[in-house]
């Protein structure tokens, strides 16, 4: 399975690791949205890395010729949360959308007015509900796993 080191690096299968630009990747996530798209290593032969939905989505090798795609990522099937919750994911949601990054735990203490504590235990939560993915430890990679269509406005 080919693996994202983050922010902007691919090892693909075959063992070769692929770098880019932070910016550049930013670039195709942000523009991988609503269709699939990729962006090869250059040289002769390269090796192409997909993103879709705004995430890296597989790799072709060259070497391998062949293609390795992510499972895709699943919806969670309970997709109830409180009105509190769904104004923190419509937060991340636009957050995201504006600065095509995630926001970092500190944006949120500071648009809602709330403490650090208050703020780490509501992304665990909306973590272990599976309506969103991150990395722990790492900064700003809150990925929302609702669709758009069921994130309320934020008020
Ligand atoms: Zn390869």
């Amino acid at each position: 399975m080919p693996e994202e080191l983050y922010p902007s690096s691919y090892v693909c299968d075959c063992g070769q690791q692929i770098d880019f630009f932070e910016n550049t990747i930013r670039e195709m996530k942000a523009g991988s949205l609503k269709k699939r798209i990729c962006i090869d290593e250059g040289g002769a032969d390269p090796h192409l890395v997909y993103f879709f939905k705004g995430a890296f989505d597989g790799i072709y090798c060259p070497v391998h010729k062949k293609s390795y795609d992510l499972p895709r990522r699943e919806v969670p099937e309970d997709l109830k949360f409180t009105p509190k919750q769904g104004q923190y994911l419509a937060f991340i949601y636009y957050y995201t959308k504006l600065n095509r990054r995630a926001p970092a735990e500190r944006d949120m203490e500071m648009y809602f007015c709330t403490t650090p504590p208050t703020v780490h235990q509501m992304v665990l939560t909306l973590e272990k509900k599976k309506l969103i993915a991150r990395v722990p430890g790492v900064a700003r990679s809150i990925e929302l796993r609702v669709p758009r269509e069921k994130i309320p406005d934020l008020e």
